[in-house]
Formats: C-alpha cells, structure tokens, sequence
C-alpha cells in the first residue's frame, strides 16, 4: 500500500501459519514484556508524531468532507495488520493526524474544547498505561486516595463543608444525571415512598425546573429517569439570559400548588452558548422554601472556582445539594475530566449497590474505599491524575489566570463586535462565548440566517478557522467560544473579516428578488 508516496508494508502483516510464532509475535506487544525500551520506542514515535502537528498545524481544520476522507478509513483492512507502530502511525498521520480538529490553534473559536496543559497529558500518558481501574480499591489502591483528596479539594473550592462527596465521571452529560438520579432518589425518600407502588404513582408527578438556556442532558437526564415528558419545566430567563428568579419562584408556587413534586431545580453556572450564570443564592432560597433539591451545572463556569478575579461569580454555588464541574471545559484537561460532587455525603449512597464479586456491603463495613460504591460505573478510568498532576505543577492559580483570560478575550471581542456595524452581537457573556451575528444591509430575516449559516461553513471548508453557530429567538446566529489563552484579538479580527466576506459573497449571489418570496 502506497500512502504519500511512502509505501506501507502490509505485507509483513501475513500472520504465521504457526501457533507458537504466532502467539510469541502477539505477546511481543503486550506492555511489560519483553523490555522497557520497546514501551518506550512506540510511545515516543506516538509523542513525535504529535509533537510536530502541535507546533506544525497551520489552521484548526483542513476543511475535509466526510465523503473525502471515508474512503481512505473504508480501504483499510482491519484483518491484516501493519505489525508495526512506525507504519500504524504513518497510516494514521493520513486517517486522523492530517485531518483532525486542533483545538490549540488559536483561529479555532467553535465548541467548549481547551487546549489542553501538558502536566495533565504527562497524567493522561502514566494513568492509561498503569491503567488502574477506580471500581475497587483492589483494582486501584493509591489511585483511590488521589481521586478523594481531589473531590474534597473541588468541594472546599465550591464552599461546601467537610461533609461532602462526590466522584468523578465521564462528562457533564453524566455528572447531570448522575446528580438527577439522586436527587429523584432523595424525593422518593422524602415523600416516604418506599415501595414499587408508591414510587410507580409519585414519579408520573416529578417535574424538574430550569432555565430555558440549561443544557439538553436536564432533559435527556429526565427522560433516562422514567419522569414523564413533561417533566422538565422551562423557567424564562431575563435579557441577560439568566435564569429569572421571579418566575422560577412562581413556577415553583404553581406546580407545587398543583400537586407535583419539584423533584430539582437545576441553575445553569455557565449556559454553554451564552455563558450566563443563574442566580444561585435566590434559586437556593427557593429551593430551601421548597425543600427542593437544587443543582448547579457549572459545567463550563467551574473554571471561576480556581479564578484569583472572578470566584465571586459563582456566589451561592455553596447552598447547591449537588455540583457538576467539567474540568474538560475550563481546568484545560484532556476528555474526559468531570465530577458530580454533593453536600451531603449520605446522598451517594442513592446509588450503592453492593456486588458478591466485587463489593460486598463487608468491605464498606470495613471502611475500605470502594469508589464503586459511589458511581454510576464500574470499571473506570484514573481520569483525577490529570487534574493531580495538573495541580501539582502549575497550581489552581496558574489555571485561574489561563481561564481568566479568555473571559477578558471574551469581553474585549464583544466590543471589538459592537463597534462593528458589519455585525450585532447578543448580551455579554460573564464567561468566554461571544453570540453574534453577520447583519445585511437589507432588512431580510431569512438572507440574513442563509448567510450567516453560510459564512460559518465557508469558513470551516476554507480551513481558515472554525466558528459555532446557534439559534436566538428563532435566527440563527454566530458564536465563539473562547478557551485559547494563546487566541488574540487579531485572530479573531481575521476570523469577523473572513465571515463577513462570505456572508457578503453569499447575499450578493442571492437571487433577486428572493426576499420578496420569503416574505410571502
Ligand atoms: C458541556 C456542558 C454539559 C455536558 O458536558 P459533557 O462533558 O459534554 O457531557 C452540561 N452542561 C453544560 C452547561 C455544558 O456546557
């Protein structure tokens, strides 16, 4: 096989007829044996082939279509293999390498992704290949402690006493549900209902409120729990797209009057597209009027916890029952890093079970730490020792001032956009996402979302950098999403002339008279 003009032996991949030689080729690549040295060689032709695209890559995306590249995956035959990391490599420089998305340049502006700190891929590099696994002490033994002294350092950031818990999971998607499960859970236990019946006829009757602008794992979360599909309850928000305390007290008011059980009231630190934080201290206050559950997804704002400028943002955040953080947002580590942390210890407990094999109730009884016992999944990766290292090295205020200044980039590219009448921008983010959009001489609605949804996949195709895109009452808009420390105002002043350009070709291409059509 040819690739690049190199050719790739594939033939070398012919597995021997003969067991043996074929059982002692196999174990040739099992970690450990035979020597060091052979770990070594393969992961350092892996951090070569890294280590060039990192400072090489030219811009966030070489703009390939998934027709273009599926052939090229298509073609390989997984049957027969290299036998070889050089050639695995060298193959995977044409499938992946050259192709991929870089999130370290800094014209890639789209989705909540970080560049990532390097202590925490030294973590990622000894955690994958120890490969301890969290369920157990007995699969995990240090790897335990070094996950629990970081939940209980994530909880004294967050304010909470020396009561409380948590663990760490895959994403906020899980950390959500995860903080659902045991609020649904508490509810159950509060309304005394114990049994199958009882809880069969209390679930049809939980509802779950939040903001309009929360994240769609509140609904999907609600939906994995059986609660029926109106159960999540969308709060107004107020110009600045946080949650509007008045009316979450009245829907609160309403559903209880009502009826139902507020099983939860999730407040939003940080809502991904317009990076606005709920008032946490009143939806406390309405939680604790209710004795309702309230949780705070800080998935993207918990970067304020380590910030030496902005903690107090997240004022309130300390009366939340449960707390999602995604340290793959804004801690700038490597997917996936992500917690769920509580108050109250005993919380956790909603989702033990106990395992013959694996658990059984005695080692609890025993006090030996089964992280198991507190989580939604078994065998588990040692994600913590990214954060670990990461702390261990640069310290929570190295990554406060890294996250610092993309929410200063944020708030100097939106005036940067007011000041520009090529474009309207919308609110101010008090985290790092700016949402605006490419603004036609003519007052079209339609011309004006065709053109902005052109000019955002122009710009991707072009390889030039990469935007996001979402909707604002009903129009589709622009965003960017700032995580790049190393990202300057001229990046993004590039990126705004090379959108407008587009948006501008993409309406004077316009059919004459189209907008009349539209209109109709
Ligand atoms: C990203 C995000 C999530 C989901 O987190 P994943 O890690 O992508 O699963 C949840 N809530 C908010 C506010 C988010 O921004």
């Amino acid at each position: 096989m040819t690739i690049d003009g190199k050719t790739v032996p594939t033939q070398r991949s012919v597995a021997s007829p003969n067991p043996e030689v074929r059982h002692a080729e196999a174990r040739r690549h099992l970690f450990g044996a035979p020597t060091a040295d052979a770990y070594r060689e393969a992961l350092l032709l892996g951090v070569d082939a890294v280590a060039s695209r990192v400072t090489g890559v030219e811009g966030p995306f070489t703009g390939i279509s998934p027709d273009a590249l599926a052939p090229e995956v298509d073609q390989v035959d997984l049957d027969r293999p290299l036998g070889d990391s050089a050639a695995a490599l060298a193959e995977l420089e044409q499938l992946y390498l050259r192709d991929a998305v870089y999130f370290h340049h800094p014209r890639y502006l789209a989705h909540l992704n970080c560049p990532v700190v390097i202590p925490a891929l030294l973590g990622e590099a000894v955690l994958s290949a120890v490969n301890s696994s969290m369920d157990t002490w007995d699969q995990s033994a240090g790897a335990t402690l070094i996950e629990r002294r970081l939940i209980d350092w994530t909880a004294g950031r967050i304010g909470f006493g020396l009561d409380a818990d948590g663990v760490f999971t895959s994403g906020g998607t899980q950390s959500n549900l995860h903080a659902l499960v045991l609020a649904r859970e508490e509810a159950f236990a509060r309304a005394g209902a114990r049994t199958s019946e009882a809880r069969q006829s209390l679930l049809p009757r939980m509802r779950v409120l939040a903001s309009e602008a929360a994240h769609f794992s509140v609904s999907k979360s609600a939906k994995m729990l059986g609660l029926p599909m109106e159960a999540v309850v969308s709060v107004g928000t107020t110009a600045d797209r946080r949650m509007d305390a008045a009316s979450l007290r009245r829907e609160c008011d309403r559903l209880r009057a009502e009826g139902l059980t507020v099983m939860a009231v999730v407040a939003t630190a940080g809502t991904t597209d317009f990076g606005s934080i709920d008032p946490l201290a009143e939806a406390a206050d309405v939680c604790a009027a209710a004795s309702t559950w309230l949780h705070v997804d800080a998935a993207y704002g918990c970067g304020l916890l380590v910030s030496p400028t902005r903690r107090h943002l997240l004022a309130g955040i300390e009366r939340a029952d449960s707390v999602t953080v995604d340290f793959h947002k804004s801690f700038f580590q490597p997917v996936s890093s992500s917690a769920v942390v509580v108050r109250d210890s005993r919380m956790m407990s909603h989702a033990t079970y106990y395992a013959d094999y694996l658990n059984p109730a005695r080692m609890a009884e025993r006090r030996i730490p089964n992280q198991v016992d507190k989580s939604l999944q078994t065998t588990r990766r040692f994600d913590a020792l990214k954060l670990w290292m990461t702390l261990r090295v640069m310290g929570a205020d190295g990554v406060g001032a890294l996250f610092d200044e993309v929410v200063d980039l944020a708030g100097a590219v939106h005036e940067m956009l007011a000041a520009d009448p090529r474009f309207e921008v919308v609110g101010r983010s008090q985290l790092s996402t700016v949402v605006f959009r490419y603004r036609p001489a003519a007052q079209d609605a339609h011309l004006a979302d065709d053109a902005n949804l052109h000019a955002r996949e122009a710009l991707a195709a072009s390889g030039e950098g990469m935007v996001a895109g979402t909707k604002v009452d009903g129009r589709h808009f622009l965003k960017c999403t700032f995580l790049n420390p190393r990202t300057t105002p001229g990046d993004v002043a590039h990126v705004l002339d090379l959108l407008a350009a587009h948006a501008a070709e993409f309406i004077e291409a316009a059919p004459r008279g189209r907008a009349a059509d539209d209109a109709s």
